[in-house]
């Protein structure tokens, strides 16, 4: 018999070990992923918090034999407190974004990855210059990481005067790529972020001395989402024993109406009751049965309001329409958004827009050229496995709507919730969930009937100036 040898592995030699799951699989998909993780941050840092995005992206070559990558993103946004910084780019699994509000990052994962790799690749460490609005200094930081205790590792930090009311965020970092290969994904991820920021200045310099501009059209941003609590529906024993331990609340009433959404005084009361559970209790004498027969109570209880949908952000018609026009100058263009819906208790919101004709290229044979997006985040890989992609080719009859492929037509679908059911951490394809996909399959009818209006109407008056001519 061999002998096992057990032992632990923090989570950055984790995501050092299978890389591939987070997306880094190879130097091209490696250096797509960190310009996406760099300028998803970037832009969270600005929209979500109603400043009007300015991102600039800087990729270099930066040795003259090998194939590394300095890869440079600046933004306009909030900045970072110094005393943040070295976790947020040096701990595995650390986040200001672990609350209920929609944002592109969730994970608390992306930078870090992109940092590890550089570790592995070039041995670079990352650099940070950041600056809060209210702040005079301005910080400097050289960041690596400690693998094995998932730490941060300062190498170097200084500071300096602000000479101008700067504010945001600038990181650099050099990782092994393969920029031949990963060019036309990252011009394209460019592109398509582009495409639902109209209302954002994005500008990107490319080894090959290229320089692509998206000026900004708009001044219409998407609402920010708002934090919100949790919702009863989405509940369970391990949530409530956290949320009592880490809270100061005397009695299990004030419990639930602090740190529910919905939940009321006189709800609270009721369910309490429904649990037989005194509401003057003292939450953290309360046994485990108790807490299971609250729980049980509250998922089974049919008179709460459905969860809140302030913490999620759409892009909304007016900046659907304004993408899609500065990027194909169609000859028709709209977009609806859906109401808010629910799935497992978790707020969504399905957006759809259509272009057609003008600049619009011409679609595959089978279906439009599909632009999905779940969270403002292009996603471009495995468009198969995604359920927009399946709900647009099996369950939407295109000639109902006048539309046979191939054809110049854009659609475009934003699935945005405070949890996307993506299939994995590299964000590339959501699951199957039969609520989102109802939703999608009405938003998409929706439009392509107001595209159907206009090639009737088109129709129509072709056919009356026929009669007038002859
Ligand atoms: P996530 O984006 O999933 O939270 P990351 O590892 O990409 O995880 O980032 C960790 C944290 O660092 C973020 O939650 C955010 O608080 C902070 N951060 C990263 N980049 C920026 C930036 N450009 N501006 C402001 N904060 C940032
Ligand atoms: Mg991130």
């Amino acid at each position: 018999e061999t002998v096992e040898k057990y032992k632990a592995i923090s989570p950055a030699e984790f995501f050092y070990k299978y890389k591939e799951i987070a997306g880094f699989a190879n130097p091209a998909r490696a250096l797509y992923q960190t310009v996406r993780e760099l300028v998803e941050n970037a832009l969270d840092a600005t929209d979500s918090h109603g400043i009007l995005p300015d991102i600039k992206v800087v990729i270099q070559r930066a040795d003259p034999v090998q194939e590394f990558y300095r890869v440079t993103v600046e933004d306009n946004g909030i900045g970072i407190p110094p005393d943040i910084v070295p976790n947020a780019f040096g701990r595995v699994l650390f986040s200001s974004k672990y609350v209920l509000r929609q944002t592109r990052g969730m994970y608390g994962l992306g930078v870090k990855m992109a940092v590890l790799y550089g570790q592995m690749t070039t041995g670079r460490p990352i650099e940070v210059i950041t600056s809060k609005r209210e702040y005079r200094r301005i910080y400097f930081f050289k960041i690596r990481i400690d693998i094995n205790k998932n730490e941060p590792v300062v190498l170097e930090r200084g500071s300096w005067r602000k000479q101008r009311d700067w504010h945001g965020t600038i990181v650099s970092l050099t990782i092994e790529g393969d920029w031949g290969k990963a060019k036309a994904r990252i011009k394209e991820y460019i592109n398509r972020t582009a495409t639902v920021t109209p209302y954002a200045n994005i500008v990107m310099y490319t080894p090959d001395n290229e320089v692509t501009l998206y000026k900004r059209v708009i001044e219409t941003m998407p609402r920010p989402p708002k934090e919100v609590k949790p919702h009863p529906y989405g509940v369970d024993l391990e949530m409530l024993k956290m949320i009592i331990e880490s809270g100061k609340e005397p009695t299990i009433l004030e419990v639930l109406v602090e740190n529910f959404q919905s939940v009321g005084e006189v709800t609270a009361k009721d369910l309490l009751s429904k649990a037989g559970i005194d509401p003057s209790s003292n939450p953290r004498n309360l046994k485990e049965d108790d807490l299971l027969r609250l729980i049980n109570t509250m998922k089974s209880y049919n008179q709460f309001k459905p969860p809140s949908s302030s913490a999620i952000s759409p892009l909304g018609v007016e900046v659907i329409k304004a993408g899609l026009t500065r990027m194909f100058e169609p000859e028709f263009v709209d977009a609806v958004t859906r109401k808010p819906s629910t799935y497992e208790g978790h707020p969504f919101i399905v957006e759809a827009g259509i272009a057609y004709g003008g600049k619009v290229p011409l679609s595959e044979a089978d279906k439009p050229i599909l632009l999905r997006y779940a969270n403002k985040i292009p996603l471009l890989y495995d468009e198969g496995s995604d359920v927009i992609t399946s709900v647009v080719k099996e369950d939407i009859a295109w000639d109902n709507y006048m539309v046979a492929f191939p054809a110049q037509l854009v659609l475009l679908v934003h699935v945005c919730s405070t949890k996307v059911p993506f299939k994995g951490v590299g964000k590339e394809s959501i699951a199957d969930v039969p609520e989102v996909r109802r939703e999608i399959k009405l938003a998409i009818s929706e439009v392509a009937r107001r595209l159907r209006g206009y090639l009737t109407a088109k129709q129509k008056e072709l056919e009356t100036q026929r009669k007038v001519v002859h």
